[in-house]
């Protein structure tokens, strides 16, 4: 269910149409994607305000909400899903200029044109990497504006022409019987212009397939699964419209000593039954490169987790690391030289269990142990 769109902005009921965009505008600069890049939560919370501000900001949407809650703006509104409301939402209105100097533009008005379709595209990342952080160069195919004429179809230098068919209305009326009907202008498509003549390089289409080559960054904290947008890397638009995004998947590589559960490292340390029963100091390899010092008490059991605060994995978009969990087992040697066997069946007799000296001979006479 989703939140209450007047707590989500944080105004009262009967706010005024000016309290609203001001609010939205505060929320919406803070959870923008661009000043929290790879933050999850605040991706999900910048969706979740676009879709109550585009119809907190509609009076019709606004009272159809206000009498029938979500069920009345159903299907209306931004729904879930990529991207879901931020066509809808005229960010030119909203942030006029503050908006352009914050995230360097692109979004504000820009006519009616049509906006690429997003893009996916899986990387995958080795544990250090996802410690430091690093840059991924990827190459891609893409629908980008055509160079020769900037996306306009046309070529350079060449005009636009009135549309012929429907001289410049953008819509064809033509008689049936008694009745006499309009239709958009197939040959313009309604825009009642037409190129003059079409640019070259693209046949009038302003668009072409080309190989993109992308720095993508990766912020330290990245887990596996962890999706990273970025504006306006995917298809381009038509007729002016914004690209589409990039949607750059993270995927984990597995890692020789360390497992992560979230945050944490968990790291297997095998001791020998000694070490345990009378206690050691470890040295464990971090991914800083620095050993952590751990201090393994006497008579620890096999399976103890040891906790090293904050030698985990930084948390993404945030301060912080996670814990190195130290996990102690016991080793068993698969053989045993004579002292050893005797030394044990010594130590053995300690504790009061009859150990068969001979027995263990005759077995390695046999197996030919040792
Ligand atoms: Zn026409
Ligand atoms: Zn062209």
């Amino acid at each position: 269910m989703p939140s209450d769109y007047y707590q989500l902005l944080g105004v009262p009921r009967n706010a005024t149409a000016d309290e609203i965009k001001s609010a939205f505008r505060r929320a919406a600069l803070k959870y923008h994607p661009d000043r929290n890049p790879g933050n999850k939560q605040a991706e999900e919370k910048f969706k979740e305000l676009n879709e109550a501000y585009e119809v907190l900001s509609d009076p019709k949407k606004r009272q159809l909400y206000d009498q029938f809650g979500h069920a009345g703006v159903q299907g209306q509104g931004g729904g879930p899903g990529f991207g879901g409301g931020f066509e809808n939402v005229n960010f030119g209105d909203v942030f006029g200029d503050i908006f352009e100097s914050f995230f360097g533009g692109g979004r504000a008005q820009r006519g009616r044109g049509r906006r690429g379709a997003d893009l996916k595209y899986d990387v995958e990342v080795s544990l250090e990497d996802a410690y430091h952080g690093t840059q991924i160069p990827i190459s891609f195919e893409r629908t980008e504006l055509c160079d020769a004429c900037g996306g306009a179809g046309a070529k350079p230098g060449s005009g636009l022409k009135r549309c012929p068919t429907c001289k410049g209305s953008g819509r064809v009326q033509f008689a049936q019987g008694f009745f006499s009907l309009t239709q958009t202008c197939g040959q313009c498509g309604g825009e009642g212009q037409m190129i003059e003549t079409p640019c070259r390089n693209c046949r009038g289409a302003g668009r072409a397939r080309r190989r993109a080559q992308l720095t993508v960054r990766i912020p330290p904290g990245v887990q596996d699964g962890t999706t990273l947008r970025i504006q306006e890397a995917g298809e381009a638009g038509s007729k002016g419209g914004h690209s589409g995004d990039l949607y750059v998947l993270v995927r984990m590589k597995h890692h020789s000593h360390f497992e992560r559960q979230g945050n944490d490292l968990i790291y297997d340390c095998h001791l020998s039954f000694p070490r345990l029963a009378m206690g050691c100091t470890l040295e464990v390899p971090t991914l800083n490169k620095e050993k952590a010092k751990i201090r393994i008490p006497a008579g620890t059991q096999d399976g103890a987790i040891f906790r090293v605060r904050e030698k985990g994995m930084p948390k993404l978009g945030q301060r912080g690391y996670g814990d190195l969990l130290v996990k102690v087992l016991v080793e068993i040697p698969k053989s045993l030289t004579t002292k050893q066997r005797e030394l044990l069946a010594e130590f053995a007799k300690t504790l009061g269990e009859k150990v068969d000296l001979e027995e263990a001979s005759i077995f390695k006479k046999i197996f030919g142990g040792e």
